[in-house]
Formats: C-alpha cells, structure tokens, sequence
C-alpha cells in the first residue's frame, strides 16, 4: 500500500503519511521504524530532542531502500537556536542520522522569548540553499510567528507541523496556512491515543466500516488533506495505521468528526514554550 504524497511549495513530494518516534528510546526506535520501513511506511519524523536520531539512521540503513525514497524529517532544538548553533545542530543530526541530507528540516517550537526565530530560519535558508535539506519548515508557529517570518525571510516554509487532531481542528491556523501554500502536518495526530479513541461517534464510525477507530481517526485527518506522523511501538498498531487506503469516510462521517472540535491542547501552548 503506496502512501500518496502531497507535493510541498517548492514542488517536493512528501508521503501525507508517515512514522513519528517521539518517546520511543534510541534502541527500540531501530526496531520501530524497521517495522515501520517493513509494513510499506517511507517518510520518518524525528527530532535531536527525542535522542532516537541514531537509531532511525540505523534502521534506514539496514532498510536497504533507496534514498530517494525516503523522507526523513528531524528538527533544531530550542536550545540551539541562533545562526551558527542551528549549522552545528544540523551537522550533528546528519551525522547521527547517517545522511548526507534531509528531506525536511523543522524548528521545533518558535520560542519567543528568547526571539532567536529569525536568525535560526536564517540558517535553515542556507541549508536548503546548500541542498542540504531538500524542504525547511517550522514547527509550533503561531500566525504571529509566521507572519514575522513572511516580513523577514525568504524562503516560505513548506510545512508547519502543529498539534491537530478531532479536538483540536485548529481551523484557523489551517486556513492561513492553505493562503501561504504552507502544508499542515498534525503532530499527535490520535490524541496520543488516550480518551479520542473511545469517544462514542468515533467508535460508531469504526463500526461502520469495520475498522478501528485509529484507523477512522487517521483517515479523517488524510481526507481533511492533513499530513500526518501517527506513532506506535507495537507492530500490529504499525501496520494498522497505514492500512488506511482501502476505505473511505462519508460526508455524515467527516461531519460528525468535525462536531468534535473543542479546541483543547495536550500539549503547552507555543507562546510559553522556552
Ligand atoms: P499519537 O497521536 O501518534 O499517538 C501515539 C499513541 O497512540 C501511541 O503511543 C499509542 O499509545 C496509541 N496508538 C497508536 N496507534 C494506535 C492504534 N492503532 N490503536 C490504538 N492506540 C494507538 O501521538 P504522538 O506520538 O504524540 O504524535 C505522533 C508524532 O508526532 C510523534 O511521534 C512525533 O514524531 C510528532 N510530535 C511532534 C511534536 C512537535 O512539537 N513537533 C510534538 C509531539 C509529537
């Protein structure tokens, strides 16, 4: 089951749906994404903060597939924004990685109070100016962030990966991005798994079609043209969150989906993160 990819802003080609590894340790993140990599997954996200850069290299070398097949994100973290910091980070996570280039490069969270955005996106611009990221994006911008960077950089951001899923639609700042021609990718794209997946319509839309509600979940997320990064440690769960291009969801499905909105984050507000 081939993952369709959208095509980003600067006419890249990124699988809409691909392997997150965050809180998966070095170790067991080579076993996760060799399955991931196995059951047909090419695109992964990591980042230098989940510690697991190592093991996904591993993992994508063992694989055997073709480079250019793959698409691996990772992303600078806050600690080491600034121009010269963020170079030095990029040249470690490659190292850690294995490659000799990334698909996507992302800032990890904007971190207004230390203001350091613009000169760090500086650095992602000549990244990709060196081939060296074939994409650069944010993560975790707010409209203010982006709207800054509009006004001070060049290059638009293909992606801007943010919390999203049925209780946080984040309409909004979809909208805006659709405007820019900046992707949305949904980071905790099930909630985390916690309460979403035993909310009533979604486990009465699993049923429907015989599917899980994950399964429901991610294809919600695929048909809204999200793109999403769904993460699990355990096989099964593996093969079952790409095994969602055989079924699609109804207008009354989508609808009853989005009647879930109750914009209500998991994780911290990006305002405050330092
Ligand atoms: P997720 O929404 O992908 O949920 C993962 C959890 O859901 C699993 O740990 C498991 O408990 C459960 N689960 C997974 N598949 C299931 C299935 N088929 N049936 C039942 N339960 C299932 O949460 P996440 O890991 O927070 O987010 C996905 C990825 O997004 C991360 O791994 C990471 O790559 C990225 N992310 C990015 C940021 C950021 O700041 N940019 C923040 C959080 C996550």
């Amino acid at each position: 089951s081939k993952v369709p990819p959208i095509i980003l802003n600067n006419g890249v080609e990124m699988p809409q749906l691909g392997f997150g590894v965050w809180q998966v340790p070095d170790d067991e993140a080579e076993k996760a994404v060799a399955t991931a990599l196995e059951n047909g997954y090419r695109s992964i996200d990591t980042a230098a903060i989940y510690g697991n850069e190592e093991g996904t290299g591993k993992a994508i070398a063992a694989s055997g597939i073709a480079r250019e097949e793959l698409f691996v994100t990772t992303k600078l973290w806050n600690s080491e924004q600034g121009y010269d910091s963020t170079l030095r980070a990029f040249d470690a996570s490659l190292d850690k990685l294995g490659l000799e280039f990334v698909d996507l490069y992302l800032i990890h969270w904007p971190v207004p109070a230390k203001d350091k955005y613009i000169d760090t996106y500086k650095a992602l611009e000549k990244l990709y100016a060196d081939g060296r990221a074939r994409a650069i994006g944010v993560s975790n911008f707010l409209p203010e962030h982006l709207e800054r960077l509009a006004g001070e950089t060049s290059v638009v951001p293909a992606v801007n990966q943010i919390e999203l899923h049925p209780h946080l639609q984040q309409r909004a700042l979809r909208e805006y991005h659709a405007e820019k021609g900046i992707a949305t990718e949904a980071w905790s794209p099930l909630g985390q798994g916690k309460g979403l997946l035993e909310v009533p319509a979604i486990v009465a839309i699993a049923q429907k079609h015989g599917v899980s509600p994950a399964q429901v979940v991610l294809r919600w997320h695929l048909q809204t043209g999200n793109v999403v990064i769904p993460k699990s440690v355990t096989p099964s769960r593996i093969k079952e969150n790409i095994d969602v291009f055989g079924f699609s969801l109804d207008d009354e499905d989508m609808a009853a989906i989005s009647a879930l909105n109750e914009d209500r984050r998991i994780g911290p507000n990006p305002a405050d993160v330092n």
